[in-house]
């Protein structure tokens, strides 16, 4: 058993307990914890009060037909009334929902009456183009704040939407509408980036070349570059929703109606099409942003800098703040345009009180240097979030003292497209924070994490992430495939949710991440974590980011290669950079973990939403063809490290 059990584990020290005036006031106490633990059925049928029913629910969980569920089964809401109307009706509507910032500088503010009329007005054009409830609708748009509108105005009328990033190719839009059979598309001429406007309708027009089911295409003008537009196919935005009435009288749907559909990042082969349905989920989101987050909707300001196009911009940007009536920012463009201080401008600018992003982003601000956030004025930050990958404890200790001023609790969010919402994290006023731990299970929510044999490890061990009950959020299935829905994620131990992560349980049993199942190495027999050698490689002051793969060796099975980042005051980390970096993994971790080979690169190739590919640098390191490289932000990152890796041999 030893074998199997993942054995570089490693120690980290230290605490941050929650700020004493933010525990007095917080909205999660160790009460909710002991509620939720006792029946938590109740606890979710309990939270479903927050939202606001056409048919009040009597059923809470239907699990006769595992692991197919429902939830609410009977009761019956209108996903956009829940985020718009309802706040227009309790006296917000002046309520800023958005404030938008575009790249070149340019802002709107959009009030919760604002957003209704126009949700409204979009809701009445879907219509008059013939769509239906339970029609799909793709959504390939810069960060505007149409993009939201567009989701709202397909969640009134009942019509899944698909939202595909838009940074992604005609291919990546053309499989995604295909799969899930779209009849519209709505997109923009383009949107700024690096500061410049970069096209997004002609990715488009190639896409429908190959999608012939798509009757008509919605275009918002945003940069008013020269757009070619199809008679009798494509509309404009600004004049075809322009002239619909404000006036849209809402029908209420069942609980489980398809909400949207979602594809994965990638991160680990093909996306997958996951399927989210409405009641269960705004349940799951709505409670777990105003939890987490310790969201006061009347004085907080709430950005998550992430794209729409990522399962965190539906859960966190759209769907959970506005159920909740929160003021959130909304961002269009890149983080170093037009310098590298943009996002701490923007805190400054709008006072921003709770901010949510990447490990990646903040590994980028980390290789930037200090000074630069220590220009502008972030002292109305009170919470800071994390998510999409393990941040590595030097990242946390970073964020927390370089942007939380060493007075912000740090939320370490683990969750996945699939989970809807936030599953194992601290919550602010609750938790002693250990940075690099998501900590425990969110009240409501139960896990274990268990070894081959599917038993529960015990403290101290690793093994696989298991979720062993049904939750509100959950994904329904894959659109079009109950058997693939089955076999990736109930089959491997029965009876549990199978996430593919691996995950370890320290001495107080609080959780950590050890990187994705499939990515796991095997050392002469040892199964070693990616995240804790990536986070000791990180843990050097001369380091970055670091990513780890496992690659075929002779001798051992496999042998660690990495590849790093520099931080900008390392320079090119001087002559014995690689022996420096290769003891320092071994005095951190042990000798197993010493990598054979560390390679310093420039850039390393991620998803879109920003996670390590280390699938593709794994296929690098062995010398084969790489696999699919559909989501990766930039494909010329592969051929540098390739030249790179040429170099070194
Ligand atoms: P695919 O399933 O297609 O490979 P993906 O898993 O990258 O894509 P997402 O659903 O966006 O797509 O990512 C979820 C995964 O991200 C989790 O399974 C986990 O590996 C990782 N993750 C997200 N947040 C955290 C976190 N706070 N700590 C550790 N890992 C995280
Ligand atoms: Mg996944």
């Amino acid at each position: 058993m030893s074998e199997e059990t993942l054995s570089n584990l490693s120690h980290e020290e230290r605490r941050f307990p929650p700020p004493p005036e933010l525990s007095a006031q917080a909205n999660v106490t160790t009460d909710t914890y002991a509620e939720a633990a006792a029946d938590p059925e109740a606890f979710w049928a309990k939270q479903a009060e927050r939202l606001t029913w056409g048919t009040t629910p009597t059923q809470t969980l239907d699990w006769s037909n595992p692991p197919f569920a429902k939830w609410f089964a009977d009761g019956e809401l209108n996903a956009a009334v829940n985020c718009c109307d309802r706040h227009v009706e309790a006296g917000h509507g002046d309520r800023v929902a958005f404030h938008w910032e575009g790249e070149p500088g340019d802002t709107r503010t959009i009030t919760y009456a604002e957003l209704t009329d126009e949700v409204c007005r979009a809701a009445n054009a879907l219509t008059e183009l013939g769509v239906r409830a339970g029609d799909r609708v793709a959504i390939y748009m810069p960060m505007i704040p149409e993009a939201a509108v567009a989701m709202l105005a397909c969640a009134r009328i009942g019509a899944p939407h698909t939202v595909v990033f838009g940074g992604f190719s005609a291919d990546a839009l053309a499989s995604r509408i295909a799969d899930c059979d779209c009849q519209v598309v709505i997109t923009a001429d383009g949107g700024y980036r690096k500061g410049k406007p970069s096209a997004l309708k002609p990715a488009v027009d190639e896409a429908l070349t190959r999608c012939p089911g798509v009757r008509n295409v919605l275009v918002v003008r945003r940069t008013e570059q020269e757009t070619a537009m199809t008679e009798g196919r494509d509309l404009w935005w600004h004049e075809f929703v322009g002239r619909q009435s404000s006036e849209h009288e809402a029908q209420m749907f069942n609980a489980e109606h398809p909400l949207y559909i979602m594809y994965t990042s990638g991160s680990t082969g093909k996306p997958k099409g996951i399927l989210h349905t409405t009641g269960g989920y705004l349940v799951g989101t709505s409670w777990t942003h105003w939890a987490t987050f310790d969201l006061k909707p009347e004085t907080d300001v709430f950005w998550t800098a992430a794209d729409i196009g990522w399962v965190t911009g539906h859960s966190y940007l759209v769907y959970g703040p506005l159920t909740n009536g929160t003021t959130s920012v909304m961002y269009e463009g890149t983080p170093e345009t037009p310098h590298q201080g943009r996002w701490w401008e923007i805190i400054e600018k709008y006072k921003i009180s709770i901010l949510y992003c990447a490990p990646t982003a903040i590994r980028t601000f980390m290789k930037w240097g200090a000074e630069i956030p220590a220009k502008f004025d972030l002292s109305s930050l009170r919470i800071l979030g994390s998510v999409g990958e393990p941040i590595n404890p030097e990242a946390y200790v970073w964020y927390r003292t370089h942007i939380g001023g060493d007075r912000t609790p740090v939320v370490d969010t683990w969750w996945q497209t699939e989970t809807g919402m936030h599953m194992i994290t601290p919550m602010p006023g609750v938790t002693a924070g250990k940075p690099g731990a998501a900590m425990t299970p969110v009240p409501g929510i139960s896990v274990e994490v268990v070894n081959d044999e599917a038993q529960p490890v015990g403290n101290g061990e690793g093994g696989y992430l298991t979720i062993t009950k049904p939750w509100p959020s959950m994904l329904r299935t894959l659109w079009g495939d109950d058997e693939r829905f089955v076999e990736t994620y109930w089959s491997r131990f029965p009876g549990m949710y199978f996430a593919g992560d691996g995950a370890k349980k320290d001495e107080d049993g609080d959780i950590w991440f050890l990187g994705r199942v499939d990515d796991v190495m095997n050392v002469s027999g040892h199964r070693m974590s990616t995240t804790e050698i990536e986070s000791a490689l990180v843990s050097h002051p001369k380091v970055a980011e670091a990513a780890v793969v496992g690659a075929t060796d002779a001798t051992t099975g496999q042998a660690i290669v990495a590849f790093v980042i520099l931080r900008s005051e390392a320079g090119d980390g001087g002559p014995d950079v690689v022996q420096e970096l290769r003891q320092h993994v071994a005095k951190e971790i042990g000798a197993i973990a010493r990598p054979r080979q560390i390679m310093v690169v420039e850039e390393l190739p991620k998803t879109r939403s920003g996670k390590i590919m280390r699938r593709l640098l794994r296929d690098i390191a062995e010398n084969r063809e790489l696999g699919d490289v559909t989501t990766l932000t930039d494909s010329t990152v592969m051929e540098l490290i390739k030249d790179n890796m040429a170099g070194a041999k």
